[in-house]
């Protein structure tokens, strides 16, 4: 054996496997099983690890050592060990504590990434309390989702990999109703949904407004069909069933179709 192999076979070894659709995720092909063996070049978490090998920490519901004992993202790994990653299995409730998220989240509130903003007004139009801003860059995202416990959603994985993002979802769909689809999903959110009760412009709560009180700012058709309005205590915004409407019936059809990624 010369010194080179000597010095390979020498090298700490460890086992991932990855279940479910995470395996899509690796930047590194596993074998037949999803299981990849990784070099211990030095001492990392479970967390730096699994993202690595391409896996944002947001997405693994479950992490297993040998033949069954549950582990923290902070186990450090030695050589031999087995280390299995399993993604979420929705619906999810974060309100539950479990060994990854010690930390609660009372209600499922979001923030939504410049990625993903026809989905910010999609949530907003059906009700759940969702931040958005084109101009928070990555830092003030992650700040925000740590300081105001916030639901990240994203398509940026790098951005779901940070540190300070607890709870967060990289959102697989492209058309922006399929991703509502796929948050309600998720989430078990379905039941949830609260129509005309948020502003789609700013986030604020809506409230009911007389009508005498807003005369002069409607237009003279919906001064003649619409009696019941709603005014956004945020930004002033005026809202009536005429608003929107067309777009929401179009997108819950979409919503009852909607057919569950893999996970
Ligand atoms: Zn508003």
């Amino acid at each position: 054996m010369g010194a080179a192999d000597a010095m390979i076979s020498s090298t700490p070894f460890i086992t991932v496997a990855f279940t479910g659709w995470l395996v899509t995720l690796l930047t590194r092909r596993p074998d037949a099983q999803g299981r990849l063996r990784y070099a211990l070049a030095r001492r990392t978490s479970c967390k730096d690890l699994i993202e690595a090998l391409g896996v944002p920490h947001t997405e693994v519901g479950s992490l297993w050592l040998g033949e069954g004992r549950e582990i923290p993202f902070s186990h450090i790994p030695r050589a031999n060990e087995l280390l299995t990653v399993c993604p979420h299995q929705p619906p999810v409730d974060l309100s539950r504590p479990s060994l990854l998220r010690p930390a609660l989240l009372a209600k499922p509130r979001f923030l939504a990434d410049a990625n993903v903003a026809k989905l910010a007004r999609k949530l907003r139009m059906c009700g759940f309390d969702t931040a958005y801003d084109p101009g928070w860059h990555d830092a003030a995202l992650a700040g925000l989702a740590a300081s105001q416990e916030r639901i990240l959603l994203s398509r940026d994985r790098g951005l779901l990999k940070r540190g300070k993002v607890h709870f967060g979802l990289l959102i697989r769909e492209e058309a922006p109703a399929r991703q509502l689809g796929e948050v309600l999903h998720f989430f078990g959110l379905a039941g949830a949904l609260r129509p005309y009760s948020r502003c789609i412009r700013c986030n604020g709560e809506l409230a009911p407004v007389a009508k005498e009180e807003i005369l002069p700012l409607l237009e003279p058709l919906t001064r003649r069909y619409y009696h019941a309005f709603q005014r956004c205590r945020g930004c002033g915004q005026i809202y009536w069933p005429g608003s929107h409407r067309q777009e929401m019936t179009r997108f819950l059809s979409t919503l009852r179709h909607y057919q569950p990624l893999p996970y």
